[in-house]
């Protein structure tokens, strides 16, 4: 079986043999990049090399790269679960061009990697290309032997990468596999593509022009790629499955969800491992990497993370807390490749342990205090906004956590209500505060946990510098 180290290597090897610098992931907090919540993509690391700010001495590099989804323009919070696909944390295997080669080595050596050094079979692959790309086009036709309806023109966004507002953009050129008629879904571009039947495997930026202020465009002098290719997408075609979530790896870490729960991995409850699977990963990466549970900026982002997973941890049926419990079978697997891991350990299950063991508090009051709400409501009406925000208020549940739980039941939450019922109660707390002599501090008090202890932080998710692969 070809598991994810072996697929890590073969990539790795590769590149190597092909003359790229093989560069140590970065962490997950961006160290130049402040506008971005967390590493997100490969080329996040290398941004200012794309733009000429910065010189190494090479010009072609290969990584497998941290990242987590899971805030900002890249949410795939509410995905986890829902599909076959997506996860919060992933590793993304990427080759990348400084100025040094183009659309015209990018593609020969992804071909070669997925159909030689990876076996995947041809006749299961489809490519799409930006509408305008005759270039693209026409060496995927040339390289691969694809034939026309197999190399699909895509005239979205989905196609076509931007740094930013201004900067590197250029088309890229994605790789899907498809896993069969059995499994409900679309090729690219289709109303149905959303579904797990055809899988986005890898992307291929081509950074082609710079973008100006005024909206017009030139021809880089230096042309770069930037790449991104889901290694845990790559494992589950590779194992004969389209579920990311059965894969060695997940699968080991669903069964320890279900050992540790004395519940059946694949039973009623199978949805809420996956999520922990899920959740485990990108919550003790994040605290390896020193992100701390808080009601501000990436630490709130956590603590939403956190509280979803130890929901669908109570939803088991199990008394005592469960997350901390997990963190050995997930060093088990990802400590060799990850170090930072088994260092950090002591502080991931002290963490998750302390933050399960509050929250339990006022988990299980909260939910009985929906589960009543929900009753008392005309079928499929949804939950009115003045009590998500009590939920939130009094019981510590972020608003995603309430989402997430409803929709489960086919139900939705009146955010504007929600939202309103937030404001009404900072209007009160600052009326409260007038006669104190301190209004002017309050107010910037209230302001700051406006901004940041909101339910769906989105201070830093700025529309410029998110890597977008
Ligand atoms: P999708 O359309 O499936 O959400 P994407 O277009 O958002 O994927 P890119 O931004 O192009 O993804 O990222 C490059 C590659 O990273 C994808 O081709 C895919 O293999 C992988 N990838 C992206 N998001 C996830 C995720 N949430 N979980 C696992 N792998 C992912
Ligand atoms: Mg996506
Ligand atoms: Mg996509
Ligand atoms: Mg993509």
């Amino acid at each position: 079986m070809t598991s994810l180290s072996d697929i890590r290597k073969t990539f790795l090897d590769f590149f190597a043999r092909n003359g790229h610098e093989i560069v140590p992931s970065s962490p997950l907090v961006p160290r130049n990049d402040p506008t971005l919540m967390f590493t997100n993509s490969g080329m996040v690391q290398f941004k200012n090399l794309f733009t000429g700010v910065e010189h190494r001495d090479y010009s072609r590099a290969a990584t497998a790269q941290k990242c987590v989804r899971a805030g900002g323009k890249h949410n795939d919070l509410d995905n986890v679960g829902y599909t076959a696909r997506h996860h919060t944390f992933f590793e993304m295997l990427g080759n990348f061009s400084f100025g040094d080669y183009f659309k015209e080595t990018a593609i020969p050596l992804a071909w070669e990697l997925i159909t030689k050094e990876l076996d995947i079979p041809k006749d299961r692959l489809l490519v799409t290309v930006f509408h305008t790309d005759d270039e693209a086009a026409d060496l995927w036709k040339k390289v691969a032997g694809l034939p026309d309806d197999r190399i699909l023109r895509i005239d979205t966004d989905d196609n076509f990468w931007m740094m930013g507002p201004t900067g590197p953009c250029g088309p890229c050129s994605e790789i899907f596999f498809d896993h069969g008629e059995q499994y409900w879904g679309g090729p690219p571009g289709t109303p149905e593509e959303d579904g797990d039947r055809f899988v986005e495997i890898w992307n291929l930026v081509f950074m082609q022009y710079e973008q100006f202020e005024d909206g017009t465009r030139r021809e880089l002098s230096a042309q770069s790629i930037d790449t991104g290719m889901g290694i845990e997408r790559v494992a589950a075609l590779l194992q004969g499955t389209n579920d990311n979530y059965a894969t060695d790896l997940m699968r080991r870490l669903i069964e320890a969800s279900a050992e540790s729960s004395n519940t059946d991995p694949d039973g009623p409850g199978r949805t809420h491992h996956r999520v922990i699977a899920d959740h485990l990963r990108s919550t003790s990466f994040l605290i390896a990497d020193g992100v701390m549970p808080s009601n501000d900026g990436r630490g709130y982002v956590l603590r939403r993370i956190m509280r979803r997973a130890m929901r669908h941890a109570h939803q088991l049926g199990i008394d005592a807390p469960l997350m901390h419990r997990l963190v050995p079978a997930l060093v088990a697997e990802m400590g060799a490749a990850y170090p930072e891991l088994p260092r950090a350990q002591p502080l991931i299950e002290e963490t998750l342990k302390l933050e399960e063991t509050r929250f339990r508090k006022t988990l299980e009051r909260g939910l009985r205090m929906l589960d009543e709400e929900i009753e008392a409501l005309p079928e499929e009406a949804p939950l009115p906004g003045r009590a998500a925000f009590r939920l939130y208020d009094t019981y510590g549940f972020p608003l995603d956590l309430t989402q997430d739980a409803l929709r489960e039941k086919g139900r939705s939450v009146d955010t504007e209500g929600f939202e309103a019922a937030m404001a009404e109660q900072k209007a009160q707390a600052r009326a409260a505060w007038s006669g104190s002599g301190e209004a002017a501090d309050a107010a910037i008090w209230y302001d700051l946990s406006e901004t940041h202890g909101a339910t769906d932080f989105l201070g830093y998710d700025t529309e410029t510098a998110e890597g977008q692969i």
